[in-house]
């Protein structure tokens, strides 16, 4: 394949790059056309809005929102968005392409997007939040749609910013339309496992991962960083299937117990604390940094992009790597942990839970039906469960890593496809 460009290969790691660069491999490895290939690389569109929002103490704060596009070759877009004050267009085009593969990889007919506002949610008021959120939900609604471009919580975001946003887009159309956003609470249309199911796709990857590489989880020890909805969840379901989870971690730090965390201990009182794990008990207190190289079986990096870089891969002495974030490793970073001979299951794989679940959302909303908490654990199960032993098949045949062989199932689909709807 005659490329325009070569490996991007740069010295500066950026989430963008380390997408790209992957991507560059994978395409090579399938002998992608370089027309599809220009195709699949360049968002489809980005959109950028400010934001006046009336603050708390009358004065009026602009604020930067984002909607990028990446793909809607597979179906309408689909992605969460951000409220996070590192949120940056480079950020969320990264995010919106990981999506396009992230949704391929698991098999369900939605490209991919991702949007977000520069912001700290930290710092404001429910109501800063809430008129935030209508501001931007209004500003998005001619990209918004439930045939068009699909949003869901991501970091900084929840059930209660999905029903804003579902309720201001209703107010656009003059009716409700609650399949325009998924993640939503379960009296306006969620659906049951939404919340637990990024966590509980970690969780049945880490199995599978685990089975191949011989590892008993009633003997594993399991490192999770980060607490949030992802990490929390995971590290419960992992505890439940028999695992030791020996640390966690937040923006306050790690804690680590050798005999295993009481998880479920943990979130109540992260629950009661504001929801950090600062101050808690029965565990000796690490740099945040230390968790990533400990002692342990599995690794699950579930907090953000770019935290294993080339500075502390080499240190890294887990056997498995479960990525329950977005780009939590760096593409430099790839190649040391593969060298190390340690197994890494990519994103796109394992943190694919989430959106396979609001796909299940979006079709009960459209199909004005519920399901059982059990009916979408079992067909979710199913799906990360198939969709790993086809990565990892791939990963076979191709004789890649996992997470290129992830990326070569997802842009053979979605290549594939476009060459049959074509173009202009
Ligand atoms: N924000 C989640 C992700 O990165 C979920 C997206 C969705 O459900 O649409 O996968």
């Amino acid at each position: 394949m005659g490329y325009i460009e070569p490996a991007p290969i740069r010295d500066k790691e950026n989430p963008f790059e380390s997408m790209m660069s992957r991507f560059h491999i994978a395409s090579q490895a399938l002998g992608l056309e370089d027309e599809v290939y220009n195709v699949l690389k360049s968002p489809a569109k980005q959109v950028v809005v400010s934001l006046p929002i009336t603050m708390d103490d009358g004065s009026i704060k602009v604020f930067e929102g984002y909607r990028v596009i990446h793909s809607n070759i597979l179906g309408p877009s689909k992605g969460g968005i951000r409220f996070d004050p590192g949120v940056n267009l480079d950020e969320v085009k990264a995010l919106a392409a990981w999506m396009t593969w992230k949704c391929a990889v698991v098999d369900i007919p939605y490209g991919g997007a991702k949007g977000g506002i520069n912001c700290n949610p930290r710092e404001m008021s429910s109501g800063e939040v809430e008129r935030l959120t209508r501001a931007y939900t209004s500003a998005m609604s001619e990209i918004f749609g439930p045939d068009k471009d699909i949003p869901a919580p991501d970091m900084g975001t929840g059930p209660k910013e999905m029903a804003w946003l579902m309720d201001e887009y209703s107010r656009t159309q003059g009716m409700t339309v609650n399949s325009v956003v998924t993640g939503k609470p379960l009296v306006l249309g969620g659906s049951l496992g939404r919340t637990e199911a990024t966590g509980r796709g970690v969780m049945v990857t880490a199995l599978s991962a685990m089975e191949k590489l011989k590892i008993n989880p009633y003997k594993a020890t399991v490192a999770v960083q980060g607490f949030g909805n992802v990490g929390s969840f995971a590290a419960l379901l992992l505890e439940e299937r028999g695992a030791k989870i020996v640390a966690v971690s937040d923006l306050s730090g790690a804690y680590y117990n050798e005999k295993g965390i009481d998880i479920q201990k943990a979130i109540d009182y992260r629950n009661s604390n504001k929801g950090s794990l600062e101050g808690y008990e029965g565990a000796e207190v690490l740099d945040g940094e230390e968790l990533l190289v400990l002692e342990v079986d599995v690794l699950v990096p579930a907090a953000k992009e770019d935290v294993i870089t080339t500075h502390n891969a080499e240190q890294i002495k887990a056997k498995l790597i479960v990525e329950g974030a977005n780009g939590p490793t760096s593409y430099k970073a790839d190649a040391i942990i593969n060298d190390n001979g340690i197994m890494v299951a990519p994103d796109i794989l394992a943190n694919a839970g989430g959106v396979t679940v609001s796909y299940f959302e979006w079709v009960q909303n459209r199909l004005g039906y519920k399901w059982t908490g059990e009916r979408v654990n079992r067909r979710s199960d199913r799906i990360m469960k198939d969709a790993f032993d086809h990565v990892y098949s791939v990963a076979k045949e191709y004789n890649v890593s996992m997470r290129i062989a992830a990326y070569i199932v997802a842009i053979d689909k979605v290549a594939k496809t476009y060459k049959y709807r074509g173009g202009f």
